[in-house]
């Protein structure tokens, strides 16, 4: 079969299986097996495919028709421009968290050697993005699951920052009484438990609960979180975290009441508020 015949078919069996952009999906099971680009797929629609990578094809995309998130399929994720391994122990970084990034660097980019701690780095996608841009920084990033930090600590060797960040493991915070650092960045589980069960099969079915539990009202991070910083924050320190569809309200009163002077919003590229930015007086 050609890449054009195979491209078709594909895009026609994750559209009846109800993947959402079925013909991206396939462009890039296509890409990854021809080891190209999708931009430089439309160059190669006549080729033929052998049968022998047919069959490492299909079993990869009857995984995707079962609804298994391509980057489990292909095992990596693109994040702020670099590559990250995944795997179904971590979130899969999404693209509304590279916001978070470009707050956070517009944060520290003029501190000279910034302490920044990442709370529930999964892949370490945020931590490793940080420590990437900001040549100068040390970031803390802790996780509850020691498989995520495995894979963590993995993403930050491949992106040669591994000294610059020390992972560790814990359930909450994870920093020591009394140490303090210049800004707290975080994507913390945010879903209510109810509603868990009405998300897409990709999340729902392959994402860890652990990673999108956020409790009851899926706020219980935030409270934690705006404790957290008002102790381990140096004067004039930020925290910048994301949160869900509709959360804005109930995050700001959080914030307020754990009496943070500054607190600002900021949309995704939906135009939906997504990130808070909360600082401490100086
Ligand atoms: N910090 C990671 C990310 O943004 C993991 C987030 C999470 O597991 N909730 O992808």
């Amino acid at each position: 079969m050609t890449v054009s015949e195979v491209r078709r078919e594909l895009t026609d069996r994750f559209r009846s299986s109800g993947v959402e952009s079925p013909e991206v999906n396939a462009e890039w099971l296509l890409a990854s097996l021809l080891n190209c680009s999708r931009t430089e797929l439309p160059l190669r629609l006549d080729e033929t495919i052998p049968d022998s990578q047919l069959e490492h094809l299909n079993s990869q995309a009857a995984r995707r028709a079962k609804r298994e998130p391509l980057q489990h399929i292909l095992g990596t994720a693109c994040f702020c421009g670099l590559e990250f391994q995944v795997t179904p122990a971590v979130l899969v970084p999404r693209p509304e968290t590279e916001e978070l990034i470009e707050l956070a660097f517009e944060t520290a980019k003029t501190m000279p050697c910034p302490v920044i701690y990442d709370f529930g780095t999964g892949s370490g996608c945020i931590a490793v993005s940080l420590a990437k841009r900001l040549a100068k920084a040390k970031v803390i990033a802790s996780d509850i699951s020691d498989e995520a930090l495995r894979l963590a600590k993995a993403n930050a060797e491949q992106h040669e920052v591994i000294k610059r960040v020390e992972f560790r493991r814990a359930d909450g915070s994870a920093l020591a009484a009394g140490e303090q650092v210049q800004l707290i960045v975080s994507n913390p589980p945010y879903i209510p438990t109810s509603e868990i069960a009405a998300l897409e099969p990709e999340v729902r079915d392959y994402e860890p609960r652990l990673a999108l539990d956020g409790g009851r009202d899926g706020l219980e991070f935030y409270r934690m979180l705006a404790r957290l910083g008002q102790v381990a924050l140096t004067p004039g320190g930020s925290l910048i975290a994301e949160f869900g569809d509709g959360q804005e309200d109930e995050i700001e009163s959080i914030f307020r009441k754990a009496t943070w002077p500054n607190i600002r919003f900021a949309k995704d590229l939906c135009g939906k508020p997504r990130i808070v930015i909360a600082s401490t007086g100086q």
